[in-house]
Protein backbone atom coordinates (compact mmCIF):
# COMPACT_ATOMS: atom_id res chain seq x y z
CA UNK A 1 0.00 0.00 0.00
CA UNK A 2 1.38 3.55 -0.89
CA UNK A 3 1.08 5.30 2.32
CA UNK A 4 1.22 9.37 1.76
CA UNK A 5 4.30 11.54 3.35
CA UNK A 6 2.97 13.30 6.16
CA UNK A 7 5.14 15.43 7.99
CA UNK A 8 3.73 16.93 11.13
CA UNK A 9 5.48 20.37 11.68
CA UNK A 10 6.06 20.76 15.74
CA UNK A 11 9.02 23.20 15.04
CA UNK A 12 7.17 26.48 16.34
CA UNK A 13 6.67 24.79 19.72
CA UNK A 14 10.30 24.97 20.52
CA UNK A 15 9.82 28.85 20.09
CA UNK A 16 6.16 28.76 22.31
CA UNK A 17 6.95 30.22 25.52
CA UNK A 18 6.96 27.88 28.53
CA UNK A 19 3.28 27.97 30.36
CA UNK A 20 3.44 30.24 32.77
CA UNK A 21 1.88 29.55 36.64
CA UNK A 22 1.28 33.48 37.01
CA UNK A 23 -1.25 33.44 34.19
CA UNK A 24 -4.59 32.56 34.77
CA UNK A 25 -5.82 30.90 31.29
CA UNK A 26 -9.93 30.82 30.77
CA UNK A 27 -9.69 27.04 29.52
CA UNK A 28 -7.36 24.60 29.91
CA UNK A 29 -7.29 21.47 27.62
CA UNK A 30 -5.77 18.44 28.03
CA UNK A 31 -5.26 16.28 25.66
CA UNK A 32 -4.34 16.32 21.62
CA UNK A 33 -7.06 13.80 20.26
CA UNK A 34 -10.13 14.77 18.25
CA UNK A 35 -12.12 15.60 21.48
CA UNK A 36 -9.19 18.43 22.69
CA UNK A 37 -8.65 19.67 19.00
CA UNK A 38 -12.10 20.42 19.09
CA UNK A 39 -12.59 21.74 22.09
CA UNK A 40 -9.38 24.00 20.79
CA UNK A 41 -10.69 25.26 18.22
CA UNK A 42 -14.45 26.35 19.28
CA UNK A 43 -12.84 27.19 22.60
CA UNK A 44 -10.35 29.62 20.94
CA UNK A 45 -13.21 31.29 18.87
CA UNK A 46 -14.95 32.32 22.67
CA UNK A 47 -12.21 32.39 24.93
CA UNK A 48 -9.09 35.06 25.33
CA UNK A 49 -6.89 32.59 26.77
CA UNK A 50 -6.53 29.42 25.78
CA UNK A 51 -3.76 26.48 26.53
CA UNK A 52 -3.31 23.00 25.20
CA UNK A 53 -1.39 20.17 27.09
CA UNK A 54 -0.98 16.99 25.24
CA UNK A 55 1.06 14.36 25.09
CA UNK A 56 1.35 14.26 21.55
CA UNK A 57 -1.05 15.37 18.47
CA UNK A 58 -3.71 13.26 16.82
CA UNK A 59 -4.50 10.30 19.97
CA UNK A 60 -5.54 7.43 18.40
CA UNK A 61 -6.19 9.18 15.73
CA UNK A 62 -2.60 8.54 14.50
CA UNK A 63 -2.52 4.80 15.00
CA UNK A 64 -5.34 4.42 12.26
CA UNK A 65 -4.14 3.53 8.68
CA UNK A 66 -7.25 4.03 6.93
CA UNK A 67 -10.79 5.80 8.09
CA UNK A 68 -13.76 5.61 6.24
CA UNK A 69 -16.05 7.30 7.76
CA UNK A 70 -15.28 10.84 8.78
CA UNK A 71 -17.53 13.09 6.96
CA UNK A 72 -16.18 14.72 4.06
CA UNK A 73 -13.38 12.54 3.53
CA UNK A 74 -14.13 9.06 1.59
CA UNK A 75 -11.57 7.78 3.02
CA UNK A 76 -8.38 9.50 4.80
CA UNK A 77 -5.17 8.33 6.40
CA UNK A 78 -5.32 8.72 10.13
CA UNK A 79 -2.20 10.51 10.42
CA UNK A 80 -3.34 12.98 7.69
CA UNK A 81 -6.12 13.38 9.32
CA UNK A 82 -4.04 14.11 12.35
CA UNK A 83 -1.96 16.62 10.69
CA UNK A 84 -5.16 18.40 9.40
CA UNK A 85 -6.07 18.74 12.94
CA UNK A 86 -3.13 19.97 13.43
CA UNK A 87 -2.67 22.53 11.17
CA UNK A 88 -6.04 24.10 12.13
CA UNK A 89 -5.51 24.28 16.06
CA UNK A 90 -2.40 26.32 15.38
CA UNK A 91 -3.77 28.87 13.74
CA UNK A 92 -5.14 30.50 16.33
CA UNK A 93 -3.34 31.90 19.38
CA UNK A 94 -3.36 28.92 21.92
CA UNK A 95 -0.48 28.32 24.15
CA UNK A 96 0.49 24.77 23.08
CA UNK A 97 2.80 22.88 25.79
CA UNK A 98 3.56 19.02 24.33
CA UNK A 99 4.86 16.25 26.39
CA UNK A 100 9.14 16.83 26.43
CA UNK A 101 11.59 14.08 26.05
CA UNK A 102 8.60 12.14 23.79
CA UNK A 103 10.11 10.74 20.44
CA UNK A 104 6.71 10.06 17.93
CA UNK A 105 7.04 7.24 15.89
CA UNK A 106 4.45 7.77 12.91
CA UNK A 107 4.10 4.63 10.68
CA UNK A 108 5.72 1.83 13.28
CA UNK A 109 5.00 -1.51 14.05
CA UNK A 110 6.19 -2.99 16.97
CA UNK A 111 7.49 -6.55 15.73
CA UNK A 112 8.94 -8.18 19.01
CA UNK A 113 10.22 -7.62 22.45
CA UNK A 114 13.65 -8.38 23.16
CA UNK A 115 15.37 -9.56 26.32
CA UNK A 116 16.57 -12.52 28.31
CA UNK A 117 15.54 -12.13 32.37
CA UNK A 118 13.62 -9.17 31.75
CA UNK A 119 12.70 -6.94 28.81
CA UNK A 120 15.68 -5.10 27.55
CA UNK A 121 14.52 -3.65 23.48
CA UNK A 122 11.87 -3.54 20.96
CA UNK A 123 12.23 -3.60 17.53
CA UNK A 124 9.73 -1.79 15.19
CA UNK A 125 9.64 -1.88 11.75
CA UNK A 126 8.66 1.67 9.62
CA UNK A 127 5.34 0.75 7.63
CA UNK A 128 6.27 2.75 4.99
CA UNK A 129 10.51 1.13 4.29
CA UNK A 130 10.15 -1.78 5.58
CA UNK A 131 13.39 -0.99 7.93
CA UNK A 132 13.30 -2.54 11.29
CA UNK A 133 14.79 -0.17 14.26
CA UNK A 134 15.95 -1.44 17.78
CA UNK A 135 15.08 0.93 20.70
CA UNK A 136 16.58 0.24 24.03
CA UNK A 137 13.83 -0.29 26.51
CA UNK A 138 13.60 -1.91 30.19
CA UNK A 139 9.76 -0.93 30.14
CA UNK A 140 7.11 -0.94 27.76
CA UNK A 141 3.63 0.97 28.49
CA UNK A 142 0.64 -0.19 25.40
CA UNK A 143 -1.60 2.21 25.38
CA UNK A 144 -3.51 1.47 22.78
CA UNK A 145 -7.00 -0.49 23.96
CA UNK A 146 -10.34 0.24 25.23
CA UNK A 147 -9.16 1.03 29.31
CA UNK A 148 -9.99 4.82 29.77
CA UNK A 149 -7.02 6.65 30.36
CA UNK A 150 -8.65 8.41 33.11
CA UNK A 151 -5.97 7.29 35.82
CA UNK A 152 -4.63 11.34 36.61
CA UNK A 153 -8.17 12.67 38.01
CA UNK A 154 -9.32 8.88 39.47
CA UNK A 155 -8.93 11.06 43.22
CA UNK A 156 -10.90 13.93 41.85
CA UNK A 157 -13.69 12.80 39.78
CA UNK A 158 -16.46 10.21 39.80
CA UNK A 159 -15.72 7.33 37.18
CA UNK A 160 -17.50 4.11 36.22
CA UNK A 161 -16.05 0.78 37.33
CA UNK A 162 -14.73 0.79 34.28
CA UNK A 163 -13.08 4.09 34.51
CA UNK A 164 -14.70 5.90 32.39
CA UNK A 165 -15.43 9.75 33.18
CA UNK A 166 -18.93 10.11 34.53
CA UNK A 167 -20.73 13.49 32.34
CA UNK A 168 -23.78 14.78 31.67
CA UNK A 169 -25.09 15.92 28.38
CA UNK A 170 -23.31 19.15 28.49
CA UNK A 171 -20.10 17.10 29.50
CA UNK A 172 -20.35 18.65 32.84
CA UNK A 173 -18.08 16.14 35.07
CA UNK A 174 -20.01 17.04 38.53
CA UNK A 175 -16.53 19.44 40.12
CA UNK A 176 -17.26 22.92 38.78
CA UNK A 177 -15.46 23.91 35.93
CA UNK A 178 -14.41 20.87 35.03
CA UNK A 179 -15.53 19.73 31.96
CA UNK A 180 -14.78 16.11 29.77
CA UNK A 181 -15.01 14.80 26.16
CA UNK A 182 -14.40 12.38 23.90
CA UNK A 183 -13.17 8.64 24.31
CA UNK A 184 -12.30 8.81 28.51
CA UNK A 185 -16.06 9.40 28.89
CA UNK A 186 -19.53 7.62 29.58
CA UNK A 187 -20.34 8.88 26.00
CA UNK A 188 -21.61 5.18 24.16
CA UNK A 189 -19.61 4.94 20.40
CA UNK A 190 -15.58 5.63 20.57
CA UNK A 191 -15.49 7.12 17.22
CA UNK A 192 -14.04 10.09 15.63
CA UNK A 193 -16.67 12.49 15.01
CA UNK A 194 -18.69 11.87 18.22
CA UNK A 195 -14.93 13.08 20.19
CA UNK A 196 -15.06 15.82 17.69
CA UNK A 197 -18.39 16.59 19.09
CA UNK A 198 -18.13 16.20 22.26
CA UNK A 199 -14.63 18.47 22.39
CA UNK A 200 -17.00 21.35 20.81
CA UNK A 201 -19.74 20.32 23.21
CA UNK A 202 -17.44 20.95 26.29
CA UNK A 203 -15.69 23.99 25.18
CA UNK A 204 -18.54 25.67 24.60
CA UNK A 205 -19.87 24.56 27.89
CA UNK A 206 -17.09 25.87 29.37
CA UNK A 207 -17.79 29.48 27.92
CA UNK A 208 -21.30 29.40 28.98
CA UNK A 209 -19.60 28.76 32.48
CA UNK A 210 -16.94 31.49 32.50
CA UNK A 211 -19.57 33.71 31.11
CA UNK A 212 -22.43 32.75 33.81
CA UNK A 213 -20.17 33.52 36.47
CA UNK A 214 -18.69 37.02 34.66
CA UNK A 215 -15.22 35.70 34.28
CA UNK A 216 -14.98 36.73 30.76
C1 LIG B 1 -6.71 1.34 15.60
C2 LIG B 1 -7.89 2.27 15.74
C3 LIG B 1 -8.71 2.48 14.66
C4 LIG B 1 -9.78 3.35 14.75
N1 LIG B 1 -10.55 3.58 13.65
C5 LIG B 1 -11.51 4.50 13.68
C6 LIG B 1 -12.24 4.83 12.50
O1 LIG B 1 -12.01 4.28 11.41
N2 LIG B 1 -13.22 5.77 12.60
C7 LIG B 1 -13.51 6.41 13.77
O2 LIG B 1 -14.38 7.28 13.79
N3 LIG B 1 -12.83 6.11 14.92
C8 LIG B 1 -11.84 5.19 14.90
N4 LIG B 1 -11.13 4.89 16.03
C9 LIG B 1 -11.53 5.55 17.31
C10 LIG B 1 -11.06 7.02 17.37
O3 LIG B 1 -9.68 7.08 17.05
C11 LIG B 1 -11.32 7.56 18.77
O4 LIG B 1 -12.70 7.45 19.05
C12 LIG B 1 -10.91 9.02 18.91
O5 LIG B 1 -9.55 9.22 18.59
C13 LIG B 1 -11.16 9.50 20.34
O6 LIG B 1 -10.71 10.82 20.44
P1 LIG B 1 -10.37 11.43 21.87
O7 LIG B 1 -9.85 12.81 21.61
O8 LIG B 1 -11.51 11.25 22.79
O9 LIG B 1 -9.21 10.50 22.48
P2 LIG B 1 -7.74 10.09 21.93
O10 LIG B 1 -7.69 10.06 20.43
O11 LIG B 1 -7.44 8.85 22.69
O12 LIG B 1 -6.83 11.28 22.42
C14 LIG B 1 -6.47 11.43 23.78
C15 LIG B 1 -5.35 12.47 23.84
O13 LIG B 1 -5.07 12.81 25.19
C16 LIG B 1 -3.66 12.75 25.41
N5 LIG B 1 -3.47 12.46 26.83
C17 LIG B 1 -3.95 11.42 27.55
N6 LIG B 1 -3.58 11.54 28.85
C18 LIG B 1 -2.87 12.68 28.93
C19 LIG B 1 -2.22 13.35 30.00
N7 LIG B 1 -2.24 12.86 31.25
N8 LIG B 1 -1.56 14.51 29.74
C20 LIG B 1 -1.54 15.04 28.48
N9 LIG B 1 -2.14 14.44 27.42
C21 LIG B 1 -2.79 13.29 27.65
C22 LIG B 1 -3.18 11.66 24.48
O14 LIG B 1 -1.81 11.74 24.25
C23 LIG B 1 -4.02 11.99 23.24
O15 LIG B 1 -3.45 13.05 22.51
C24 LIG B 1 -10.06 4.03 15.97
C25 LIG B 1 -9.22 3.82 17.08
C26 LIG B 1 -8.15 2.96 16.97
C27 LIG B 1 -7.23 2.74 18.15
Amino acid sequence: MDLPEVILDTSFLETAPAMSSDQTYDLVIVGGGPAAMSAAIYGARKMPSLALITRDFGGQVKETPDIENRLGFQTIQGTELAAKFYDQVKQFDIHITSGTGVTMLDYHRVVRIEGSTGMEAIIVADRDRGQDKRLAAQSIFIEIGLLPNSESVRDLLPLTPDGEIVIDCSCRTGVEGLFAAGDVTTVPHKQIIIAAGEGAKAALTAYDYLMDRSFI
